[in-house]
């Protein structure tokens, strides 16, 4: 195939041998958010590039060099958009949804686009699962957030192999007066720093603290610490969030290198990762932003909010073998039929059928076929029974009910009794 006919590097299809999984994972976390309070909002996948300049920050990966920026016809600069706390502060800005103090609880699904170097867990289209809170400013919200995606990795099964990252990053103003002693500190040994830190240090020098230059990180060991320069509310903030992951149970190691990448967090910021993954070991990675929604015009409006990257987690659940059994199967019945008048019954049988049991995966056979070929097709749908519907059951107004995974004899039913019988040996989902 020529490579202009081909998927662009880095943007993925999701098969259908893979989207079973992942709407497994996504079934999972939007029921979860829904039982906790959180409502869905959709926003638009393209945006004018100046709201992620404006709120992500200019001196970041992202807009530095991650962007898909293109000039619509009109000449407006549009981005596809790289994350979703942006487009969704936008939105509650737009329709005036957080005005008044009204707390807002959302959650958003969908692709990201960020042009990175494709690898293991890291793509040009990802899919992110995020979700953000205005209006609640203390540790109890940032809690739940945390609480709920270890509720998450209970039901997946992943707890063991995820581990709870934490810091604070304190105030605008804590954080302003760290900045400086860091910069001092980093200054008198700018000779020593690698190429991206003495740049970093000039743009954005807290992103300094997250090299993986082993030089630059030996002299960080005698850096000003961020959690000294923590005000009395920040350092309050953050004591009140792990009194409450105690509380809960949830294991995590503070780590004060933990800056994350945005400039917009403040206060608390988290990181589930793991080392399952290789390199690409973050899952879900969020925080607190109080000043993000005044940056963008509006009134002063505490936020937090996390993402997590669906590709990483549906990795992990096929690396550790959390895949549920039950996902392989997508056919629950085969419904045989032979000869003009046996198919026409049996459309109309299967859809009474469905009338009755509305989650029953009934796959009708299409394109007639003889006797061996219509049941090496009920075998390979992975089907646990075939219905057979002939001229003889036609007559007698029942179906042949036949076992394919070697549950029993095959027996005949009468059509008035099949619902009932079905519901008795199938499984719903
Ligand atoms: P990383 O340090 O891995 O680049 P990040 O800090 O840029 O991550 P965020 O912007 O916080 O990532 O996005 C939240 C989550 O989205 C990440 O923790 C990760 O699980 C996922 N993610 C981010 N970038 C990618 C990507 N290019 N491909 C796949 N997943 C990604
Ligand atoms: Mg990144």
């Amino acid at each position: 195939m020529s490579k202009s006919l081909q998927a662009i590097r880095g943007m993925n299809d999701i098969l259908p041998e893979q989207t079973p999984l992942w709407r497994y994972f996504e079934g999972t976390v939007a029921r979860l958010l829904d039982n906790y309070g959180y409502r869905q909002i959709r926003m638009p996948i393209v945006e004018f590039t100046e709201l992620f300049k404006r709120s992500i920050g200019e001196v970041t990966d992202i807009v530095e060099k991650e962007m898909y920026t293109f000039d619509d016809r009109n000449g407006d600069s549009l981005t596809l958009r790289p994350e979703g706390t942006a487009a969704c502060v936008r939105a509650v800005l737009e329709h005036g949804i957080t005005g008044g103090g009204q707390v807002q609880k959302l959650w958003y699904v969908g692709p990201m686009f960020r042009h990175e170097r494709p690898q293991k867990g890291r793509y040009r289209q990802f899919h992110q699962i995020g979700l953000e809170v205005f209006n609640l400013e203390g540790p109890d919200i940032d809690a739940e957030l945390i609480v709920m995606t270890w509720r998450l990795w209970g039901e997946l099964g992943l707890r063991d192999a995820v581990k709870l990252e934490l810091n604070s990053l304190g105030t605008s103003e804590s954080r302003g007066r760290y900045r400086e002693a860091l910069v001092e500190f980093l200054s008198a040994h700018i000779d020593k720093l690698d190429e991206d830190s003495r740049r970093r240090l000039k743009t954005n020098p807290l992103r300094v603290l997250d090299t993986k230059n082993a030089e630059t990180q030996a002299i960080l060991v005698d850096a000003p610490k961020m959690a000294d320069y923590l005000d009395d509310e920040s350092r309050a903030h953050f004591e009140g969030l792990k009194a409450r992951l105690d509380a809960v149970g949830i294991p995590y190691v503070i780590n004060p290198k933990l800056v994350r990448g945005l400039d917009y967090y403040s206060k608390t910021v988290f990181e589930w990762v793991t080392d399952k993954l290789g390199a690409q070991g973050t899952v879900c990675a969020g925080g607190r932003y109080d000043g993000l929604v005044e940056q963008m015009g509006g009134k002063p409006t505490p936020g937090v909010g996390f993402a997590m990257g669906i590709e990483r987690l549906v990795l992990m659940l096929e690396a550790l073998d959390k895949v549920p059994e039950e996902l392989s199967r997508q056919v629950d019945v085969y419904l045989c039929a032979f000869g003009e008048a046996a198919e026409l019954a049996a459309l109309a049988l299967s859809e009474r059928i469905r009338d009755q049991l509305p989650n029953l995966r009934l796959q009708i056979n299409a394109g007639a076929g003889s006797f061996k070929s219509q049941f090496k097709k009920a075998d390979k749908s992975g089907a646990l029974y075939a219905l057979i519907l002939g001229d003889d059951e036609l007559a007698q107004q029942v179906v042949g009910f036949k076992p394919l995974r070697g549950q029993g004899e095959q027996q005949s039913i009468a059509w008035d009794a099949l619902a009932a019988h079905l519901a008795t040996c199938v499984v719903q989902g």
